[in-house]
This record gives structure tokens, sequence and C-alpha cells, in this order.
């Protein structure tokens, strides 16, 4: 059984052997291929996410509304006791970033320490989850199997009013009607009982 420290080690190796599978060396990508699909047997074994891989299981809230499935599951994000005060709290329905305790600046990529001034001390701060769009782009391909049913569906940075840029969905909204600053707003997609995805809709008004 994997305890946290080694499932955050092998996230990292994971994040490493996708560099290499991107590399444009034929050996260091079949090497990098490799590693990951080893590190994802053993990730997603103690994955607490493990029926989003398995195909989802239907959480109360799916259940009450169904809504279409894809037939092949999503990879999952990766869970870490770093980044787990985020998606904990979005199965609450919160949007919630790190705020350094040393200068209290919001951050996201979510990181060990803060960029600006090197303190490990934060707290999971419950943002207002609006921001603008300051860029996107709308797939009409499917790089993911699960993918072709969504196509073509929207990706966007939103640049967050506590200031860091966030990458998600755009939902609700046709690609033709993206603009340049939109103003935006989280709302929560509950896939499973326990993944919650924090998207963006057009702010009302
Ligand atoms: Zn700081």
């Amino acid at each position: 059984m994997m305890n946290e420290r080694e499932a955050g080690m092998a996230a990292q190796l994971l994040a490493l052997s996708r560099v290499l599978a991107g590399s444009q060396t034929v050996q260091a990508r079949r090497a990098g291929e490799r590693v990951e699909a080893i590190l994802r047997d053993l990730l997603y074994e103690h994955d607490p996410w493990s029926d989003v891989l398995s195909g989802g299981k239907p959480s109360v809230a799916s259940a009450a509304t169904p809504t279409q499935r894809p037939p092949h599951p999503l990879p999952p994000p990766i869970l870490t006791e770093e980044n787990r005060g985020h998606w904990d709290a979005a199965k609450r329905h919160e949007f919630r970033l790190q705020r350094c305790q040393g200068c209290g600046m919001v951050r996201f990529p979510i990181a060990y320490s803060c960029p600006q001034c090197l303190s490990p001390e934060h707290e999971w701060a419950l943002l207002s989850g609006r921001g603008r769009v300051s860029s996107w782009v709308v797939f009409h391909k499917a790089y993911w199997p699960s993918m072709s049913e969504q196509v073509p569906y929207i990706v966007a940075q939103i640049e967050l009013e506590e200031g860091p840029r966030y990458t998600s969905n755009i939902v609700g909204l046709n690609g033709r009607d993206m603009r340049m600053d939109m103003q935006v707003e989280a709302v929560f997609d509950d896939v499973t009982g326990t993944l919650t995805l924090p998207k963006f809709r057009p702010t009302a008004g």
C-alpha cells in the first residue's frame, strides 16, 4: 500500500515522465511512455478518485439530475497532500486557492512555497470565483476518446479577481460567442461522488 509521501513522489515522477514522453528523441519518448504507464497503474490503484478511472459512480447530485457520462473514463487530476485543499473545497462547491501568510499573495499553480516571498505558510482562502477570460481555445478534435461527445468544447485561462490565472472549461456558451475579457464565475461539476471540477460560465447580467 502506497503511503501519501510515496504517492506524492510517484506523482512527481509521473510529471517527469510526461516531459520525457514529449521529447523529440524516439528512445526518450518510449521510455517516458513506459514509465508513465507503470506509474499510472501504481497511482490509480490507490487513488481516492479511482472511481473516475473505472467509469465513475454517479454522485447523489448527478443521480438526481442524470447527465451523459462518457463511455471511456477521463484521467482525473492527481490528488496530493499539497493540492488537497483545493479539491476538497471544490467538493463543497467552494473555490479556494493558497494565500501566502507571509506576504498575502494568492497563488496558482498550487505550490509548496510562495513564489514571491518563499514562505511555506499558507491558508486555503475562499475566493470570489469571479474573473475575466484572458485567453481561450475551442477544441474541435477529441484528443481523448471520452471527449468525443463533448467537442466542440472551450478551454480558457481565467484571470481571477484575486490575481492568479486558472485554466478550466467555459460552459453554457458556444465557442463563437467567446470574447476576450468576458466576465465569468465558477460553477462546480460533480463528475463523480468523489471528484468535483471547478468550471466557469458567463456571469449573469
Ligand atoms: Zn508570500
